[in-house]
């Protein structure tokens, strides 16, 4: 399943809500704050795809996932009065992380809300980081709503996980490492879920590399950037379990920044299985001694399962690391997703 553009999409000429002068600035912000990850080449893929195929390594970032890189930023691009009251997110994932971490770096307050049903490993990583945690409700729908409770009673920052231009932003800063390190880049393959890795990574890389073609991968399983750019406009799709938990949820039906990005800069959105999937994880693991999250091994799945042409110098992401250890264990032992 994939959508399929004739013509090489291009920032030329349209004015996309995030540009390369604005991830410039983020680089710039970011820099010494968050980790500048390693490209390193993949000797079996590259003989698979008959490519030189590259793996960037967010893994290596504090938390374990590039989002450090959008919130960061989106932090540092606040005024003082607004980073001293503090920041909110509804978040128990690696933004959720991304935030507590940014914030504690900074030495600015950070509240994470989540339900009563957040397991308590998920909870204590969180608290860990400074954070303060509020136990609301029994949905991420309660969450969201005392978040935006205490953005009303408390003037509580909040930072949204993807559909901010800083957050994008501070997501796009991994095209520009791309570039300079791999200057004839042709192909780069993102994992996909709200879309401000996709979305950022697109705007630097199509800017300075308008020929380079951008791939997004999602899994079958609750695509919502998929349908939505399918559809013509942000769509709700159901949400399902899926070994690529990172990339479930929808893109927000008002939403304005990543939207347009992905529909107007994306080549192709790639969708896999869950087996697809935990054979990238297993992949990851046993021959480029990576420990990938599913989100994380979808770059790596899409070229194993044969559903990307790969034409030229390859870019894969390596979004992130966190998954569950005993998963982590039957997956790379060989069991089923
Ligand atoms: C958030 C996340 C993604 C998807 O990023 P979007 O900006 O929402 O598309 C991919 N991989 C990991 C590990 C993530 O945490």
């Amino acid at each position: 399943m994939t959508i399929m553009k004739s013509e090489p999409r291009s920032t030329e000429n349209e004015t996309l809500p995030v540009s390369l002068a604005d991830i410039e600035r983020a680089a710039d912000r970011i820099r010494g704050r968050v980790t500048r990850t390693p490209l390193v080449p993949s000797a079996f893929l590259s003989g698979k795809a008959r490519q030189p195929v590259h793996l960037k390594l967010e893994t290596r970032q504090p938390i374990g996932a590039f989002k450090l890189r959008g919130a960061t930023n989106a932090i540092l691009a606040l005024d003082p009065a607004a980073r001293e009251r503090g920041l909110v997110t509804a978040s128990t994932g690696n933004h959720g992380r991304a935030v507590a971490y940014a914030a504690q770096a900074l030495g600015i307050p950070a509240t994470v809300c989540m339900s009563s049903l957040v397991p308590a490993n998920k909870v204590e990583a969180i608290r860990a980081l400074g954070a303060e945690i509020r136990i609301v409700g029994v949905s991420q729908d309660d969450a969201q709503d005392e978040v935006e409770r205490l953005v009303k009673s408390r003037g509580l920052t909040p930072i949204p996980p993807f559909d901010h231009a800083d957050v994008v932003a501070g997501q796009g800063t991994i095209g520009l490492e791309i570039v300079e390190d791999l200057p004839d880049v042709a192909t780069v393959l993102i994992p996909l879920s709200g879309g401000g890795l996709a979305g950022g990574i697109a705007v630097a890389v199509k800017a300075l590399k308008p020929q380079a073609r951008i791939i997004g991968i999602s899994m079958e399983r609750g695509a919502a950037m998929y349908a939505s750019v399918a559809a013509g406009r942000p769509v709700a799709v159901r949400e399902e379990e899926t070994l690529a938990d990172s990339l479930g949820g929808g893109i927000g039906l008002s939403n304005s920044v990543t939207f347009p990005l992905c529909r107007d800069l994306l080549d192709d959105i790639v969708l896999l299985t869950e087996d697809e999937i935990a054979a990238g994880i297993r992949h990851a693991s046993h021959e480029e001694g990576e420990i990938v999250e599913g989100a994380g091994a979808v770059g790596i799945a899409a070229i194993l399962a044969g559903k990307v042409e790969l034409i030229g110098p390859t870019a894969v992401i390596l979004s992130g690391s966190n998954i569950d250890a005993r998963v982590h264990r039957h997956i790379i032992e060989g069991g089923a997703a």
